[in-house]
């Protein structure tokens, strides 16, 4: 903590200080935020479930998987075709129009084997939907959630340099925003195995606090997991904060989260989850959330601390 205040006013020209010894460093910093800008660029209008703009980041995605080198895990590729139909939808922005009647959708799916190929299965997830375009304005999420699809890719290129002991899915999931639809479809698939998925890691807005620190959800459902997030809390230079997954009365009144990203179809599956997200800040689906808003320092840390997370949960997992 007192190596953190220090950095902080250390001179311009020494450059970015140095991690503190024993602080876990594995993300390329400058390429995370070289491709949240690239996912949450206005250019891709908003990234709303079937429009253009949705396949080109797609497109985008499918590119970096192929480049990063894990396992294709959709149907006959890196994607996860389905679609969605009218009745299911249920838009987030005010005074929208309505939505065609059925609209195609895609995860992104890869998979990187594990050393034990008996093991169970984790399962890393980021939708890179958004809300698109309402009244000529575009909506470019790059919290919400360019930030944990670049997490994602990062981690993803972690273990393929240094292999787990469970098997990984890594899944960029589609219409997030309207219905948590790419996670029900992921976990209904073939592309997890039924019945050995041991934990769901979901990252949603994962990239800027002023508090320095970010929630891991999940723990009320999972309490053994807490521990092992303690044990990531020593080497991890975010604030780690548990809450947002038991009822609001006796919670201090925070909002439960349970069902509010991808993690509560897992959920809903009876499989355990750990949902890392920042708490809601102004720019929080508005069109303000764009990738200049965002914080290179406490996303650096924070994709370290997520990469730490998942490697310290590959390693305790029962
Ligand atoms: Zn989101």
């Amino acid at each position: 903590m007192l190596a953190l205040v220090a950095a902080l006013f250390l001179p311009l020209s020494q450059g970015v200080a140095q991690a503190p010894a024993g602080f876990a460093r594995y993300v390329d910093r400058a390429q995370l935020m070289r491709e949240v800008a690239a996912l949450g660029n206005p250019g891709l209008e908003g990234r709303e479930t079937g429009s253009p703009g949705a396949v080109r980041a797609r497109a985008w995605i499918v590119e970096r998987f192929r480049e990063i080198g894990i396992t294709p895990a959709g149907t006959g590729g890196y994607t996860q075709p389905f679609t969605v139909t009218a009745p299911e939808l249920r838009h987030v922005l005010p005074g929208t129009r309505p939505f065609q009647t059925t609209i195609e959708a895609a995860n992104v799916v890869g998979r990187i084997p594990g050393r034990d190929l008996g093991a169970r299965v984790i399962a890393i997830t980021a939708h890179y939907d958004h809300l698109g375009v309402d009244d000529d304005v575009v909506y470019p999420g790059a919290d919400d959630n360019a930030s944990g699809v670049a997490v994602l890719l990062a981690a993803a290129r972690h273990f393929l340099r240094s292999r787990p002991q469970h098997t990984m899915v890594f899944a960029a999931l589609d219409a997030e925003e309207v219905g948590l639809h790419g996670a029900k479809t992921l976990v209904a698939s073939a592309a997890l195995p039924r019945g050995r998925v041991a934990l769901n890691v979901n990252l949603d807005m994962v990239s800027r606090s002023a508090a320095h620190e970010i929630y891991a959800a999940g723990t009320y459902h999972t309490p053994w997991l807490t521990a092992v997030l303690l044990e990531v809390q020593r080497r991890a230079s975010v604030r780690i904060r548990f809450g947002h997954d038991r009822p609001p009365a006796g919670a201090g009144g925070l909002e439960d989260w349970t069902r509010s990203s991808d993690h509560g179809a897992f959920h809903a599956a009876g499989i355990p989850f750990i949902y890392f997200g920042v708490e809601d800040h102004p720019d929080y689906h508005k069109p303000t959330d764009t990738a200049d808003r965002i914080d290179p320092r406490f996303f650096g840390d924070t994709a370290d601390m997520i990469v730490e997370a998942i490697r310290t949960f590959d390693a305790r997992l029962p």
